[in-house]
């Protein structure tokens, strides 16, 4: 089997590592793919980083109107691939077909948004700040530009980064997870398409040494990071101690409150789908779920809406939940529903035995309930990342509130209810940086920021909208004197 090329300066090339690991179809176990993996992939960025910095020279001085054409043509070709990529998303990554071809259509949307930038991307400017004197400020692109992204959203997450990066006139080298490389080097199959100039858009493949080496070289100017908690700690700390802009989205352990005034058959369906869809590995799944007064109703419907859901392999249009991504996550979630038992917790719905025909050797877990999961135990903190629900009962909103904003993290907090007071108290007081209210997953849509908060982010300006152009954009003051004696006379 082929070894998958890097795309750099406007051609596919080999990497220098000889050393891969397999991409694996995590339904099926078949092998899809083999990605360069290891010490040699830091030349390949070295020659990355410098191809893209002599594109940059040029790319800046491009008209943005011009700079926004090729993303109109990406636009079209994305729209006109959609269905070839959604089946690459989910035999690579496992999650449903109908998940696949939504996230795409989040990416579609992030460069439409990037295509306003030469209006969303304007200066600023006084005349006569003082007597005489102008002043004004101007964005300017930041150089090269490097997006590390996690395996959850192969299709969508390099989206809120790359076609802002571009369109504010730096150039730009992706590494994708080595876990689901295959459909972003379908995305580079399109970008190749474009008449964008040689090492505009670039891709590297590898794991940690690639990513050290972005972080390291003094030529990559800012470091966008989708990925787990502990390892956006240490690039967002690595890439400042370098001199770096930064923004690292992090782990997530997401509450939904559902308050007896609630809607029920609306709330638990989309509670039931927050939770379970793409098999719990969203950094938006509702995890942590707390009825507030008597949950004997929820409780027995969320029981059904979980025991109902269809799980398979994600090609079949029919199946609701596809398998987790490998099977040391399979065994990692297991051991957590086990650590829930035996911290206190009592398991409503068990999906661990899990044999789908067909696809026996797949790294499936069929919806999982653990219910009157302890707060002081470490289930309730930890991101499971997997189709587990936890329950749990509690008296007031406010000791709701007390308890979401008692977490380590800060992704997502949601309420059910009819309560406009209610869900304004909520809104204002819930610790996290994107809220729903009668929402199950409250992701920015993208002319908003992707606002995590707490554990959940480290940095100031999150990715999409107008943040995503205030990060790849450094602001330049001009103050200007033109004295009017100075004029000429023709
Ligand atoms: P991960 O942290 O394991 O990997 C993310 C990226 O970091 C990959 O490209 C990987 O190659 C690289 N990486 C892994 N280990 C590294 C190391 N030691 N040094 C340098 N680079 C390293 O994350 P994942 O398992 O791919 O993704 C799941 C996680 O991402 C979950 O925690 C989820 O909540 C989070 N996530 C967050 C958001 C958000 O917007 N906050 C969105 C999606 C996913």
């Amino acid at each position: 089997m082929e070894i998958l090329k890097n795309y750099v300066g406007g051609s596919w090339v080999d990497s220098a590592e000889k050393n891969t690991t397999d991409v694996i179809n995590p339904a099926s176990q078949e092998v899809l793919g083999k990605v360069p993996s290891g010490a040699a992939t830091a030349k390949d960025v070295n020659t990355a980083v410098e191809i893209a910095e002599k594109a940059y020279k040029e790319w800046r001085e491009v008209p943005v109107m011009t700079r926004v054409q090729p993303l109109y043509k990406l636009k079209a070709l994305l729209e006109e691939h959609r269905e070839e990529m959604a089946q690459t998303i989910t035999k690579e990554c496992g999650k449903t077909i109908g998940e696949s071809r939504g996230e795409l259509q989040r990416a579609i949307e992030n460069v439409e948004v990037a295509c306003g930038i030469p209006t969303l991307g304007q200066s600023e400017f006084s005349e006569n700040i003082a007597r005489g004197i102008d002043e004004f400020m101007i964005r300017q692109p930041l150089g090269v530009c490097a997006c590390i992204s996690p395996f959850n959203f192969p299709g969508m997450i390099p989206f809120w980064f790359l076609p802002y990066a571009i369109a504010c006139g730096n150039t730009f080298i992706l590494k994708p997870s080595e876990k689901v490389p295959l459909t972003m080097m379908k995305v580079f199959e399109l970008i190749d398409q474009l008449d964008l100039p040689e090492g505009v858009v670039n891709l590297v493949h590898g794991g940690k040494e690639t990513v050290d080496e972005l972080l390291e070289h003094p030529k990559v100017k800012a470091i966008s990071f989708v990925g787990s908690t502990h390892i956006a700690k240490y690039i967002y700390s690595k890439g400042a101690a370098n001199g770096k802009r930064v923004q690292a989205q992090g782990g997530a352990k997401n509450p939904v409150i559902i308050l007896p005034d609630a809607d029920l058959d609306m709330s638990v369906k989309i509670i039931a789908d927050s939770v379970y869809g793409c098999a719990g590995q969203r950094c938006l799944a509702a995890s942590n779920i707390i009825t507030v007064g008597d949950n004997g109703k929820v409780k027995e419907a969320l029981y059904e809406a979980a025991k109902s859901r269809s799980t398979g392999y994600g090609l079949d249009e029919s199946v609701e939940m596809g398998p987790v991504i490998t099977a040391e996550s399979k065994a990692r979630i297991s051991g957590l529903i086990d650590q829930g038992v035996k911290e206190g917790a009592k398991l409503l719905l068990d999906g661990r035995d899990a044999k789908i025909s067909g696809f026996e050797k797949g790294n499936f877990i069929k919806p999982t309930i653990l219910e009157n999961v302890p707060l002081g135990g470490e289930v309730i903190k930890t991101e499971i990342f997997g189709p587990v629900m936890s329950l749990v009962e509690l008296d007031t909103v406010d000791a709701a509130l007390d308890f979401i904003n008692s977490g380590r993290y800060g992704n997502m907090a949601c309420i059910f209810t009819s309560s406009g007071a209610n869900a304004r108290k909520f809104r204002n007081q819930a610790n996290a940086g994107n809220i729903g209210i009668n929402i199950g997953v409250a992701a920015p849509m993208a002319p908003f920021p992707f606002s995590g908060w707490n554990e959940s982010f480290f940095g100031d300006l999150h990715g999409q909208g107008r943040h995503a152009i205030e990060f790849f954009t450094q602001t330049k003051i001009v103050i200007e004197r033109w004295p009017r004696e100075w004029s000429r006379k023709f």
